[in-house]
């Protein structure tokens, strides 16, 4: 006998026929003797609706209400499956973040998981219950709802999962697993039979969308296997773990991309050791994400700074350095928006130089102007213009082959 985390996306519990096809899941985990505790989001786009639902009332929410508010959505799947479960004459129970335990730091709409006391859960498990627990949430240490970020109902099942030690944690959703780019948008795409964590979280953190980064993290750190796949087709999924089954000849392992990138300029800074350190912490402290940094000399007194931040945080982010302009001592300030990012991954990369001059030959030949780059180890990102980001994807994938079977070699 195991013990088993499921997870079902927001599309596996679009419906009350889709409940009824998650609790079948469910239903097949069960008469395997294993203990099953399900984790699910908010039925179709029912988080996006309250999201837009809200935005009729005010442009500036507070974000204790929008975690209140988009708390419910959850509430709503966990009941229904949890009765869809009782239907077929399990003994199933369904709570909140709150009730399950999930403890986090006081931040709304982006909240980390500090702990789960798991305690009811594991007596539940060890009455033969089925658990279902609302994804996405938690509370803190002043009993506040919180969120955990878009996507964030993979990350209650990972934690969960690492929490209670499980077997492993299935995430189904409504693709059969982890493609070598987005299958929504790239026809190519081709279905990984696995992917490393590290190289998993590069591609989460990246912009593909099909796992939240922070469950990825957890699964990395307490080593919880991982299987994504779909809830409506029983082939097997993507299993992501330490080191998986390599494929042969492989150095690029998938493409990420994401839109709605700006770019913000800052001209005219005093040169030293400080005004980067300050504009940086200054954004850090007003909750702004920075993402690629590129700082160069313009002369011997002064320089000049770019960073991508999401287009939505832009206004926030002029306006925090306007406000600041006296401490900051820039010039002038300047924004591009229409960006995106496109970024590939690949483990490979680290003993294969040459892949990020390759990635820029591709982007040339497509007449494609590269306006910022980032490296690391294992990826290359670069940031382009939006409207020629599904063709570079496209043209990338091509290039580097990604389409193509592969042997496994083990
Ligand atoms: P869920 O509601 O089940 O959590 P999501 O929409 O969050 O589902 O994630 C699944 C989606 O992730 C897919 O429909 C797909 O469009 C997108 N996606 C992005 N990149 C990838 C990738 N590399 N492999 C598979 N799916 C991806
Ligand atoms: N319902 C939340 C969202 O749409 C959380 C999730 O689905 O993972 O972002
Ligand atoms: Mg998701």
């Amino acid at each position: 006998m195991g013990l088993i985390v499921q997870k079902f996306g927001g599309t596996s519990v679009g419906s009350a026929e889709r409940i009824v096809n998650a609790a079948k899941r469910v239903e097949e985990e069960k008469q395997k003797g294993n203990q099953v505790v399900v984790v699910v989001s908010a039925m179709g786009k029912t988080t996006d609706q309250l999201v837009s639902l809200a935005s009729e009332i005010t442009s500036r929410p507070s974000k204790r209400e929008m975690d209140m508010l988009l708390a419910t959505g959850e509430q709503i799947t966990i009941s229904l499956l949890a009765m869809a479960l009782q239907e077929k004459g399990y003994d199933a129970v369904s709570y909140t973040g709150w009730q399950a335990g999930i403890q986090t730091e006081a931040v709304h709409g982006n909240a980390r998981i500090k702990n789960i006391d798991t305690e009811k859960i594991k007596s539940d498990l060890e009455e033969d219950k089925i658990v279902v627990v609302a994804g996405f949430q938690g509370s803190d240490s002043g009993n506040e709802i919180t969120t955990l970020g878009r996507g964030g109902s993979d990350t209650t099942a990972v934690a969960l999962a690492a929490a209670l030690k499980a077997d492993k944690c299935d995430i189904y959703t409504d693709v059969t697993g982890v493609f070598t780019t987005d299958p929504r948008y790239i026809k190519g795409a081709r279905k990984l039979a696995g992917i490393s964590y590290d190289e998993m979280l590069e591609l989460a953190n990246l912009g593909a969308g099909v796992l939240h980064p922070r469950a990825v993290e957890f699964a990395k750190n307490y080593q919880v296997p991982l299987e994504v796949r779909s809830s409506m087709d029983k082939e097997n999924g993507t299993v992501i773990e330490e080191e998986p089954k390599m494929e042969e000849n492989l150095i690029v392992r998938g493409i990420a991309f994401e839109d709605q990138v700006t770019r913000v300029t800052v001209t005219g800074m005093p040169n030293g050791m400080t005004s980067l350190s300050t504009i940086f912490t200054t954004l850090a402290k007003n909750e702004l994400n920075v993402d690629i940094i590129i700082q160069s000399l313009t002369d011997e007194e002064t320089s000049s700074l770019s960073f991508t931040v999401k287009t939505h945080d832009l206004e926030d982010t002029l306006n925090v350095l306007k406000k600041h302009k006296d401490e900051l001592r820039y010039g002038s300030l300047e924004s591009e928006n229409g960006l995106s990012k496109v970024s590939i991954v690949g483990s490979g990369m680290v003993s294969n130089p040459g892949v990020a001059a390759d990635m820029f030959e591709v982007m040339a030949s497509e007449g494609i102007q590269v306006k910022m780059v980032s490296t690391s180890e294992i990826k290359v990102s670069t940031v382009i213009s939006q409207k020629h980001m599904v063709r570079a994807v496209e043209a990338l994938h091509e290039a580097f082959e990604l389409s193509k079977e592969r042997a496994a070699i083990s």
